[in-house]
Order: C-alpha cells, then sequence, then structure tokens
C-alpha cells in the first residue's frame, strides 16, 4: 500500500525488513532495535505520540503509537490508513469486543478488552457487571484515557468505571501508578459469578483487577474430579477453584496463599456459596506447607498447582523452569494413591511442552504412573492473537497420578 496522505502531520517510523515481515505476518509489536533510526530518530518521538509504521521502501504498514523509552517502541493498532487511535476506533473495538462475549457468557462477568488480542495495546478492561475495572500498561493508550472512558460509556453504559493503574510495567513505559475512579462511585466490594459460584472480590486491595477471568474453563473442568474428594489448592488467592470444587461436591478443601487479604477473602467467599464447612483457608508460603505436608504424610485426591509467573523476563526462564519443577514435584508427592493433578503456569515464556516436561521430570525415579487427561488454555474472553505467541500465556494440564 502507498504511503497514505498525511494530513495531520502524523510522523513516520522506518522499520527494518524483518520488522516489517513479522508486522504483515500480524505481530502488532515494534521492538527499538528494529527501527531505522537515521531516518527516523527515536529520540524525535515523544512518548505515546501517534505514527505511521513503514517498511524500508516507506510502504506503509499500519498507524500505530510510539514509545521512545520503551523496548517494544512502537503498537501496532490499525492497518487501514484511515483508522488511527481515537474515540471512532476505540468504539468500534469496544462494540467488536463486547459482542464476542455477550455470545460466550450469559451474565456480564469477564475481561471484555484483553489488549492487542482485542485490538487494543496496552489496555485490559475487566467486567464485573456493572463496574468496569480498567488498566493501561502504554503511554500511548494513557494519552487516549478520557477518549477510552467516554466510548466505554457509550457502549456499555456501566455505572462505574475504575483505573486500576497500579501495574508494575507501566514504569517501563515511564508511567506513573495510580488508582482513579474515573466515573460513578467505586463499590467496596465487585461481585464476581463464575460457573456455578458467586464471588466477593475487592477492587481496591485485590490483586490485578480484583478476578483472574483466565482459568473459569480450568475451574469448571476440575470439578469432575472432585467429588467426595479431598482437595488441596495451592495458591488458591480469594478460591476461585477451591470454593467452586466444594460446590461440586468435594468432602473439604485446604486453601493455601501467602497473601492475609486473600485468605480471608476465602472465608468471605465459602460463606457466600455455603460451602464453609468444607473449605478451610490458611496463610502459608506453598513450598513451606508442601514440606510440612510431606513430611506428616498427609495425603490428598486432588490437588490443584496455579502459581504466580515464576518466570516474568527472558532472563529468568532457566531459574523459573527449575522453581516449576521443583513445586511440582512436591505437589505430586502429598497426592493420595489414585489422585489428580492439576497443574498450570501463567508465565508466557514458558512454553507448554516445556511445563509438562517438568512434570513429567518432576515425577521420575519415583514409584508413579502419570496419564494426562485434560490440557487447558485461557478462557475465550482471553483471546489469542494467531500470529503473537506473547498473547498465548495460560497452560494447564491434570493427570491422574496413581502410586504403585
Ligand atoms: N488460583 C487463583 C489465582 C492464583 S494467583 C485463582 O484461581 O484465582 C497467585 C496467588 O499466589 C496469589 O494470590 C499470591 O498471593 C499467591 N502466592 C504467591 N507466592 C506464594 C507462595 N510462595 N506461597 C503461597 N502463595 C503464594
Amino acid at each position: 500500500m502507498a504511503a497514505p496522505k498525511n494530513d495531520f502531520a502524523v510522523a513516520e517510523l522506518l522499520v527494518s525488513k524483518r520488522q516489517a515481515t513479522r508486522i504483515r505476518a500480524g505481530h502488532p509489536w515494534v521492538y527499538s532495535n528494529e527501527v531505522d533510526t537515521r531516518v527516523t530518530p527515536l529520540k524525535d518521538f515523544a512518548p505515546g505520540e501517534p505514527v505511521l509504521i513503514m517498511d524500508p521502501h516507506r510502504r506503509f504498514l499500519g498507524t500505530g503509537y510510539v514509545n521512545p523509552n520503551a523496548l517494544i517502541c512502537a503498537r501496532l493498532v490499525a492497518r487501514n490508513a484511515d483508522e488511527s487511535l481515537n474515540e471512532d476506533l476505540l468504539t468500534a473495538r469496544f462494540k467488536a469486543a463486547l459482542s464476542l462475549r455477550r455470545r460466550l457468557f450469559r451474565a456480564d462477568y469477564y475481561r471484555l478488552v484483553y489488549g492487542e488480542a482485542d485490538g487494543l495495546p496496552g489496555l485490559v478492561v475487566d467486567r464485573y457487571g456493572e463496574t468496569l475495572v480498567l488498566q493501561i500498561s502504554t503511554a500511548g493508550m494513557e494519552r487516549v484515557a478520557d477518549a477510552i472512558v467516554r466510548s466505554l460509556q457509550e457502549v456499555v453504559r456501566p455505572s462505574c468505571i475504575f483505573f486500576r493503574n497500579d501495574v508494575a510495567s507501566r514504569t517501563l513505559e515511564g508511567l506513573e501508578t495510580y488508582t482513579r475512579t474515573a466515573v460513578g462511585d467505586l463499590p467496596d466490594m465487585l461481585r464476581v459469578e463464575e460457573n456455578d459460584a458467586v464471588f466477593e472480590v475487592s477492587p481496591v486491595l485485590g490483586q490485578k483487577t480484583g478476578w483472574f477471568y483466565d482459568q473459569r474453563m480450568n475451574r469448571a473442568a476440575v470439578t469432575k474430579y472432585c467429588r467426595d474428594a479431598s482437595v488441596l489448592d495451592l495458591f488458591s488467592y480469594v478460591g476461585g477453584f477451591g470454593i467452586q470444587v466444594a460446590l461440586a461436591g468435594a468432602k473439604d478443601v485446604v486453601c493455601v496463599d501467602s497473601s492475609q487479604t486473600a485468605v480471608d477473602a476465602v472465608g468471605t467467599n465459602a460463606r457466600l456459596n455455603q460451602v464453609s464447612d468444607r473449605v478451610y483457608a490458611e496463610k502459608a508460603n506453598v513450598f513451606d506447607v508442601l514440606t510440612a505436608f510431606k513430611a506428616e504424610r498427609r495425603h490428598f485426591d486432588v490437588v490443584i498447582v496455579d502459581p504466580p509467573a515464576f518466570i516474568k523476563r527472558k532472563k529468568d526462564v532457566p531459574a523459573g523452569i527449575a522453581g516449576y519443577r521443583r513445586l511440582n514435584k512436591l505437589a505430586q508427592q502429598v497426592l493420595g494413591p489414585d489422585g489428580v493433578f492439576l497443574t498450570a503456569s501463567c508465565s508466557h515464556h514458558l512454553k507448554r511442552e516445556v511445563l509438562l516436561a517438568q512434570v513429567i521430570k518432576a515425577s521420575e525415579g519415583g514409584d508413579r504412573r502419570l496419564q494426562l487427561l485434560e490440557q487447558g488454555h485461557q478462557g475465550p474472553d482471553h483471546p489469542i492473537g494467531p500470529a503473537m505467541p506473547e498473547s498465548d500465556y495460560l497452560k494447564s494440564f491434570t493427570f491422574r497420578v496413581e502410586r504403585r
């Protein structure tokens, strides 16, 4: 495509041939070392500035925004020259995102916008009924924060819009961290309806936006193994897995989390679902608990392991892999003779087959026989950009583990 007429004096950013190929194949990121800085020096741009992304022959690739200070120095927003990140585009993308979620779910509890995969790099919107909790992670999105609010009001008509802009990754973009209620009054607690359960989470004290919607399908899938079972829910947070398996008929559930706020919330949510008699929550380090249970020879029919990302940056990969191996070994050691083991990882730097290999390694040398029963993913309200492996991050495996 020829360069568009540049009526608005939007600057051009020339990228390498290799980068142009990646962008044409569907990837929306430009790395700073892939910019032709002799022709288009990054220092000439302000953080968040709109840009036309061009190949080395000055052929148009897309419109987007720049951050000269970040490693991912530009993100593509649209592939049509007449589209750019403004209120019209936001409204169109919000409508498209909403129509997908309406097809997926009966109730209004879901991730409404999952960044790049919904065509809105740097923006996450989680929906809690009438309240929307937003996270902006890039300077380009921050520039249009007011337009985001106006557009969401038009498309979704929520009673409250809350910015939970306290994500650490904002500092990579030179952005301050803050929280702010942009529309309405923020409720103390937000309601979540998921599968057959209800939860209350704090929009202020909760992790991320308050709830991890990505595990919805895996929580539903594991319940079938839990009837009359004793279950250990490790890294339970507010009981997303534990409470749902208790509702499905587990005989007793132990939830473990290192956060006191999370452990208290397990109690509240157990009461809300009338399973307090079967759900017990403990504030502890999972590794300590597993070591203690092993020493006590305490065993469970089902063990669920859903840790935080051990690998946040590429350079953490070797240490992270060792951590997953150790955790998966310890966790299998507290399974009963015919147990079910669900293990998950949300590190996108950890490939699915590498996690699988760690579980297999962790069971080597023992007297265990593993059968892989199910493989899980992030739910469809976290769509994956097919050309963007970074958007495919959550994996889980469910095994039957027999001790011979
Ligand atoms: N399984 C949860 C989400 C887990 S998020 C769900 O379904 O919603 C990861 C959780 O691990 C957080 O709540 C965090 O507080 C907890 N955590 C992190 N490190 C821990 C550790 N070493 N021991 C126990 N909990 C830990």
